[in-house]
């Protein structure tokens, strides 16, 4: 690995530790203000989780676990129209992969529908809410804007009986969605424009993934998440700055119900990555829209995806710390995500040998049936190691290490010119064959037996050491290489077809493996040696063998996308 890459993982480590919310949470268990600390992981199951929910996730279950506390694990399921059970089971597979555990404590929002309904009630009762006829253009038209006040609503000053009896008629299924709504009276003309009158609840014929067809009205999220939050004793409910605007909102309910408990919003920046779009909307879109083999190809953003592409969840939740959590909204560099993958493979993968792009050799001088070498399983781990590997007459190398007619720095192989191959021997090019076309098809070379092991008995130099792979015994297979799904480092969420990479995927037929790696367990991380790190993907046939490229060595991305 580079120096620069170790100083700047350094550099990285010295500031992790502490943030606001820790702050905020240790103070509040000095002052005696909270006894046990509950957070919650709130997803809405409208899709898959991607690596923003891992910040989320890692903040909230963290918080718990290290002050002592619980986090919980609920679903916001208050828009059947969108939510799915599959959703649900793949948002339960990947928190619990990225290695928190919720314990007793799965809940829904769906859970507190009798209750949240009878504090909707105790609103009307106070005259603080009201069933509103007006449609969802009048409301959206009458709620004014940010420089003008809104317009009250003409059905604002109902009766709390007809209120009641309406709200009781919407929930008994006798109107059509969008027909009336129920609002909390609160100011038309506040600065803020949630507490405009907010929507507490809205008519949805539908069927819901838990509750069937039981309720015909269903909350909104605002009216749901405080007071779910409330219900299960949340001490701090954290969440991503876009609700900011909502916490005045979010503590009128609490102010104006008998609820159980008093818990407090703070908000952090969401995370943002270049090159790629954090979005379940936009998500949905790819995955719809074909643009994607599915919610976890290994392009995706999704924990799903980056878990198929072999990212180990140590490597996303060691991201997370890395980056950090603060008030002021960013995007961190996709080099950075890499570079903590790269660092964390680096330790646990074990080396193998690959030829990517095959180019045979044929060696003149070797003759016999082969013979089994020493290949090393981990250069900084002995434990890990070594495997024998077979050396014969014919090999393959990758097609990138031979030039016909080389630049001057290039000092792999060329005609005439001796190299190392790894762990066997120094070879030289004595002659290209080509086929019809002039394309070159093999090389045949000579070895030199004194080289046995890759060491030179004269202090001998060569300034190149290769991969390669035994032909008689290469394992075929397919692989894959990921490059970034979108173009631009900043896409357009709002038409983010256009800045789509076309070339995102790069699919190789022809890869040869040393045998070895036939054997690899499918969650078993490589690194194929100069190549990158390497996981059998799940479409793998005992026939076929296929291999995801999770990350390359290095980054080569940002110098070809800077046109270098
Ligand atoms: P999206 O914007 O992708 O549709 P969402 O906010 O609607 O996501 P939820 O299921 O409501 O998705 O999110 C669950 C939790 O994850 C929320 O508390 C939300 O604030 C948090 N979260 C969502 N996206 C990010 C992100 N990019 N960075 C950090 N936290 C996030
Ligand atoms: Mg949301």
């Amino acid at each position: 690995m580079a120096e620069n890459d170790a100083t700047m993982a350094d550099a990285d480590r010295a500031d992790i530790g502490r943030d606001f919310i820790r702050d905020i949470v240790a103070a509040d268990l000095e002052a005696g203000r909270v006894k046990q600390v509950v957070t919650r992981f709130p997803p809405e199951p409208n899709g898959y989780l991607h690596i923003g929910h891992a910040k989320s996730i890692c903040l909230n279950f963290g918080v718990a676990a290290e002050f002592g506390g619980r986090c919980h694990l609920r679903f916001d399921d208050t828009n059947p129209t969108k939510e799915e059970q599959e959703y649900i089971d793949a948002i339960k597979d990947d928190v619990r992969w990225l290695g928190f555990d919720w314990g007793e404590h799965l809940h829904h929002a769906s859970d507190y529908f009798e209750q949240i309904y009878a504090w909707a009630q105790h609103l009307i009762g106070t005259g603080k809410a009201y069933v509103d006829d007006q449609s969802q253009d009048e409301i959206r038209i009458n709620r004014g804007t940010l420089t003008e006040p809104g317009r009250d609503s003409p059905f604002r000053d109902r009766s709390v009986e007809e209120n009641l009896d309406l709200f009781a008629r919407m929930r008994a299924g006798e109107f059509p969605n969008g027909a009336r709504v129920l609002r909390a009276k609160i100011d038309m003309s506040a600065g803020n424009i949630n507490l405009r009158d907010p929507v507490l609840y809205r008519i949805l014929h539908a069927h819901h993934p838990r509750t069937g067809t039981a309720w015909s009205i269903y909350p909104s999220y605002d009216f749901a998440h405080g007071q779910s939050d409330a219900i299960e004793h949340i001490t701090h409910s954290i969440c991503t700055l876009e609700f900011e605007d909502h916490r005045p909102l979010y503590e009128w309910f609490l102010d104006n119900l008998p609820v159980p408990s008093r818990p407090h919003q703070y908000e952090f920046a969401r995370l943002n990555i270049t090159y790629s779009v954090l979005s379940k909307r936009v998500l949905t879109e790819l995955v719809r829209g074909g643009h994607v083999g599915g919610w976890d190809d290994p392009r995706m953003p999704t924990l799903a995806g980056l878990r198929r592409r072999g990212v180990p969840a140590a490597a996303l939740r060691d991201f997370v710390k890395r980056i950090g959590v603060a008030k002021a909204n960013s995007v961190v560099d996709a080099g950075m995500l890499d570079f903590t993958i790269r660092e964390q493979l680096n330790k646990s993968a074990q080396r193998r040998m690959a030829v990517l792009r095959p180019l045979k050799v044929v060696i003149e001088n070797y003759d016999g049936p082969g013979e089994e070498l020493d290949a090393v399983n981990h250069p900084d781990d002995p434990a890990a190691g070594s495997r024998r590997i077979r050396f014969g007459r014919e090999l393959y190398i990758e097609r990138d290490d031979f030039m016909e007619n080389p630049p001057k720095k290039f000092f792999r192989l060329s005609p005439g010119n001796e190299v190392r191959l790894r762990y066997a021997y120094f070879i030289t090019c004595k002659e290209v064959v080509k086929d019809a076309a002039g394309e070159v098809i093999e090389l045949h070379c000579t070895y030199d037996p004194a080289t046995r092991g890759g060491d030179s008995p004269d202090g001998r130099k060569v300034k190149a050491t290769m991969h390669w792979v035994s032909a008689v015994d290469a394992v075929n297979a397919e692989v894959r290489i990921y490059h970034p799904l979108f173009a631009k480092p900043d896409p357009n969420a709002a038409d983010f077809e256009a800045d789509l990479n076309p070339d995102s995927l790069e699919t190789l037929f022809q890869a040869k493996l040393e045998p070895s790696i036939s054997a690899a367990n499918a969650d078993e991380p490589m690194q194929f040696e100069r190549q990158g790190y390497f996981t059998r993907d799940k479409d793998s046939t005992p026939a076929r063998l296929v291999f995801n490229r999770t990350v390359g060595l290095r980054d080569t991305w940002a110098k070809v996308s800077a046109g270098g």
